[in-house]
């Protein structure tokens, strides 16, 4: 079996990836680093960013404001010495990238210029028009490009974690062009391969997030921490999902109901005010607004469209030329997946899952419970987003901790180790032949993958959406365990060995599950709302019992584990996250009542 061999391998080519790959080569210029990724960088979804990136940069502006946001954004489940490193070291890489030759946009003095965006108090939210995340993964790649010791191994999906003496020693892959089966070995393995919104019916996320890397880690026995949380993006176009980014809402954009209100102000979120009224209204969190979407339904005042309920998006009133200037992608995918203008039209959105807080239990430096194997980026859980992420915080994670874990890796890639013995080769061999023979060989054909693929979301989605209750978490948990059993009766029509999608939909499949039954397992053990996990049997937020880390282990052919762990407070105990008073004024605002969403325990305003 061929066997190939690097210093360090990097799992995914997206910006937390290539960030890691210029970390190593400048700690030590002697490491040879590959890049494996399962598309051509480019079509990473880092590509799909579009609103921006956080970090500091005003006068009027500190590291302490935005790391106050943060933690409040994510109620108080954020480890603050994580948010801390990460507030500090924001403005240096994306400074970095501005000298590496990335299109920021700027005043017109030539400054940088930034945009509010939700659940920040300041305006920090650097951005390149409206496709942020094009820009900043092209800069990084093709400086990747010409540097002699990355190298690119495009197209190549990594099936294994290969363990050996409790140590990561490299991984499996299969080549999509080929077929073929390679083990490549290295002293350390960084996983960069972002989220897994796949999992649900409605996403955001491209066809490529489907967990791949929690589930390697996760069935490796390497722990995922608070999985419970998914974030739902409150303006996705109904059917395709596609993102209309919060940029829209913080240029100004409206949401309105049925009846052409806006119905946010019912909310706890503040009132249509002078604009630009901040953290407010439409600029109110991810979570908050999505659920006052399902709130607004049930009062009956959302509008049916033939791909379910929706609310609109009005940016009318900013005008052709702001919306050309700033907005001029989101006027482009309007016009060419609606059909409409919205320069003149409203615009049908939807909550759309979008994001995982969760992912691979890390600790600062992307290390993971097991040696040699680190993470970084959207499939890590650092943790910075606690229960419910800011926009424009996760393009700058990627970049911190991209390059935190690369530093570390290379410190662990040149650990002098033993040469990789027969039974790692056995183990790429028994990989090899459980692709071949175990998957491709299979006769039979009973159940059909794509039919199981729909039914795992409809459970998720029913099971774990915006609301959530125990009985449904259970209905959905048997459903996922079934459909594992299912997947084991799918023969493949297709055997061919080339650019087979029928064998890659399958091995992303059943990473899917386990990515389902993790989020599942440790929502039924969260017993209380907070952020982005809101119970209907348990409304309120708990500081008392449930101010922890959920840590969920595989358990194999036997249940999953879930053990807690405390959250990292530094210097801002848990208040009530308090939106739509002004300039954090800390204003006092209704408790909630039937429509706000569910407050906090603690108290403090602000
Ligand atoms: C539409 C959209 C808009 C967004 N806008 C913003 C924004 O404006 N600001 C912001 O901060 N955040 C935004 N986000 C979130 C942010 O873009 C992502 O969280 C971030 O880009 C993730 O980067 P990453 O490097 O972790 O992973 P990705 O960019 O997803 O890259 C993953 C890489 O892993 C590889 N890979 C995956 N599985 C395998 C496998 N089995 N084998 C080999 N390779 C594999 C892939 O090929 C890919 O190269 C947005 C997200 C979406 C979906």
């Amino acid at each position: 079996m061929e066997v190939v061999q690097h210093d360090v391998l990097l799992i995914g080519g997206g910006a937390a990836g290539l960030r890691a790959a210029f970390a190593i080569v400048e700690a030590d210029e002697g490491l040879d680093v590959a890049v494996l990724s399962k598309v051509y960088p480019m079509r990473s979804h880092t590509v799909a960013a579009e609103g921006g990136a956080a970090a500091v940069i005003d006068a009027d502006d500190s590291f302490d404001d935005h790391a106050h946001d943060t933690i409040s954004g994510g109620e108080w489940l954020c480890d603050q010495d994580a948010v801390e490193r990460f507030v500090e070291e924001a403005p240096g890489e994306l400074i970095r990238l501005e000298r590496w030759g990335c299109p920021w946009s700027r005043e017109e003095d030539g400054s940088i210029a930034v945009r509010p965006f939700g659940g920040m108090n300041r305006e920090r939210t650097w951005f390149a028009a409206d496709k942020t995340g094009f820009h900043l993964l092209h800069t990084l790649y093709q400086r990747a490009l010409r540097h002699p010791s990355i190298v690119f191994h495009d197209e190549w999906f990594v099936t294994r974690l290969l363990v050996h003496d409790g140590r990561c020693r490299g991984v499996v892959a299969l080549e999509l062009q080929t077929g073929r089966v390679a083990t490549f070995l290295a002293g350390a393995v960084v996983l960069c391969t972002g989220g897994g919104g796949q999992v649900y019916p409605y996403t955001t996320n491209g066809q490529i997030k489907t967990g791949d890397g929690m589930a390697l880690a996760y069935r490796a026995g390497v722990p995922l921490k608070d999985m419970e949380f998914v974030q739902y993006h409150p303006t996705g176009l109904p059917f395709t999902g596609i993102l209309i980014t919060e940029a829209a809402r913080g240029e100004g954009g409206w949401l309105v109901n049925r009846e052409g209100y806006r119905y946010l102000q019912d909310y706890d979120l503040g009132e249509p005010g002078p604009e630009p009224v901040k953290r407010t209204m439409e600029l109110g969190p991810r979570d908050r607004l999505s659920q006052a979407f399902v709130k607004e339904m049930e009062r009956g005042r959302t509008v049916e469209s033939p791909y379910g309920e929706v609310v609109h998006l009005d940016l009318r009133h900013l005008g052709e030329a702001v919306i050309d200037e700033k907005l001029p992608f989101v006027r482009e995918l309007c016009r060419k997946y609606e059909k409409i203008d919205p320069v003149e039209e409203l615009i049908p959105v939807r909550p759309v899952v979008h994001y995982m807080m969760g992912g691979i239990d890390t600790d600062l430096d992307g290390a993971t419970s097991m040696p040699g194997l680190f993470a970084a980026g959207e499939v890590a859980c650092v943790n910075i987003n606690g229960a419910n992420r800011l926009g424009s915080n996760s393009l700058v994670e990627c970049l911190v901790f991209g390059a935190r874990a690369g530093r570390a890796a290379a410190v662990a890639a040149r650990e002098r180790l033993p040469p990789a013995d027969e039974a790692v080769f056995r183990e790429g061999h028994a990989e090899r032949e459980r692709i071949h023979r175990g998957i491709l060989g299979r006769e039979g054909g009973e159940e059909r993958m794509p039919a199981l693929r729909a039914e795992l979301r409809e459970a998720m989605e029913k099971g774990a959406g915006i609301y959530r209750e125990e009985d449904d978490m259970v209905r959905a948990l048997e459903v996922v365990r079934t459909l594992r059993e299912r997947l084991e009766r799918v023969g493949p029509d297709d055997a061919s060995l080339t650019f087979n999608t029928e064998l890659q939909g399958f091995l992303e499949l059943e990473n899917m599950l386990d990515v389902g039954e993790a989020i599942l397992v440790s929502a039924l053990h969260r017993k209380e709302s907070r952020g982005a996990h809101q119970r209907r049997d348990f409304p309120d937020r708990d500081d008392e019992e449930h101010l922890v880390h959920s840590i969920v282990r595989s358990g194999g052919d036997e249940e999953p584990s879930v053990e807690l762990r405390p959250v990292t407070i530094t210097r801002w105990p848990p208040e009530e996250r308090v939106y739509g008073s002004g300039e954090g004024d800390g204003a006092a605002h209704g408790s909630g009542g039937e429509d706000g969403a569910a407050d906090g325990s603690g108290r403090e305003g602000g």
